[in-house]
């Protein structure tokens, strides 16, 4: 589910302490290791159909490997852009496809998901469900207002039950009719609606493994007994299963939370005041949120799992777009996360010298990262893995503005799209409209 009926978020009752078993674990390839991690918060699935949906996941669906880690200059680069789409959310949503396909065939029933994306999650929300029997998907997105690549990768999936809807209107207009229809209880009890966005638990679930993999990799590549790793993030969904492996043991000391010019999370770490500020838009698209929707689970721990505490901190933001928790001594907000966000001009250079110096093609969303790697010293203390959320050639104007040349941003899986026929609903910017499409197209 995404958000519970009262509007709040899920978690888990406790987080499992996994560090008396490094040592087993550090030997395992990665869909071992993902069992291993996944069962102990899914104890629900017996472990036999656990171990086969893991395998039925990450298997040939990435290929070159699921999260490999590559060195660069001073850092470490975990790639886990290898998915159908490109990007990292291909990681966590393939498998919330497969948890789903399974838990409506021991269930029975149908799951209708409704989303709504400018760009990113659209697709790879898309290439979790195609497909999958028991559940239809339709994604919104503003028409005329997503790139052509992201485009293309939506509209060129063809199943039976995966629908397009462009929307005469502009994102925030796709996500009012979502949420407007999400809040619609009777409606999302007569379709089994549900979600497929960042606050969903299972995505963050599937997110914890890859900070496992990655630390031992370059534990065992450096000899270094914990490493740094530096996120790019926007709804706080990567950084917060990060958290978690950190708090569950793995061999991380220290997070790097890095932003574009869409700074709140930034802010936040750096001085402990959370407070709205207008949304930009930057050539990292994925990271233009401001209100980052996984922030309340992490706010919840901060305050000592107190959910009166959350309660009110929450209250008083929808009230007044500001919030504010007592930083502890040193003047820090959470030792286990340092934070800066990235310029345009600083990600253009990061991606330019990269490529110059190391013949790496960065996305403009790992650039951030990288920038913010940069700014805490990579080069010298534990050594820092840089997540590279998605594929350069998503992203062919920045590398081109950086580079030069479009040339390094290619890839096959791109070409090959570009070509295909693509199926499309064209839609009113009305709420009626979209929930009669979705009820002549429920199968
Ligand atoms: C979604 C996305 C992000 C941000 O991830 P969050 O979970 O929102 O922090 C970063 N990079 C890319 C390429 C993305 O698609």
């Amino acid at each position: 589910m995404g958000l519970a009926d009262d509007g709040g978020l899920t978690l888990p009752e406790s987080i499992p302490d996994v560090s008396a078993q490094l040592g087993e674990l550090r030997e395992l390839p990665y869909p071992q290791l993902a069992f291993e991690i996944i069962k102990l918060f899914a104890t629900d699935i017996p472990e036999d159909d656990l171990r086969g949906l893991i395998d039925k996941t990450y298997g040939e669906q990435f290929v070159g490997g699921v999260a490999p880690v590559v060195p660069v200059g001073d850092i470490f680069i975990q790639e886990l852009w290898h998915g159908p789409t490109l990007a990292f959310k291909d990681v966590a949503l393939q498998l919330l496809g497969n948890l789903f396909e399974y838990i409506l065939a021991k269930r029975g029933g149908k799951l209708r998901i409704l989303g709504a994306t400018s760009g990113d999650t659209g697709s790879a929300a898309i290439y979790g469900c195609r497909n999958r029997a028991g559940v239809d998907i339709f994604v919104m997105h503003p028409d005329g207002r997503v790139s052509p690549i992201q485009h293309r990768q939506m509209t060129s999936v063809l199943d039976a039950n995966v629908h397009n809807i462009a929307i005469d209107g502009s994102f925030d207009d796709c996500q009012h009719i979502m949420k407007t229809i999400a809040a619609d209880l009777d409606f999302k009890r007569e379709y089994s609606l549900g979600a497929i966005n960042s606050v969903n638990w299972a995505r963050v679930l599937g997110q914890i493994v890859y900070y496992f993999s990655g630390a031992f990799d370059v534990c065992k590549a450096t000899g270094a007994e914990k490493i740094r790793v530096s996120v790019p993030t926007g709804n706080f969904g990567d950084i917060l299963a990060g958290w978690i492996a950190v708090k569950m043991g793995a061999p991380i000391s220290q997070l790097i939370l890095a932003t574009n010019e869409n700074d709140i999370l930034a802010r936040f770490f750096n001085t402990g005041e959370y407070s709205i500020s207008e949304v930009f838009q930057t050539l990292s698209p994925s990271m233009d949120i401001q209100v980052a929707s996984n922030f309340e689970r992490y706010l919840y721990y901060r305050v000592g799992s107190d959910p009166a505490k959350l309660r009110s901190l929450m209250e008083t933001f929808g009230k007044t777009g500001t919030l504010r928790v007592d930083v502890g001594l040193g003047g820090t907000v959470d030792h286990d996360i340092v934070s800066d966000s990235a310029e345009r001009e600083q990600v253009i250079d990061a991606i330019a010298r990269y490529s110059e110096k190391y013949n790496y093609t960065l996305d403009p969303h790992t650039a951030c990262g990288v920038v913010a790697a940069e700014q805490f010293g990579a080069a010298d203390g534990d050594p820092v893995l840089c997540l590279a959320t998605a594929h350069p050639a998503k992203f062919p104007e920045a590398i081109e503005e950086a580079t030069g040349s479009a040339a390094l941003a290619k890839h096959p899986q791109i070409e090959a799209i570009m070509n295909l026929p693509t199926r499309c609903e064209n839609l009113p910017n009305d709420i009626d409209a979209v929930k009669k499409f979705i009820a002549d197209n429920a199968s």
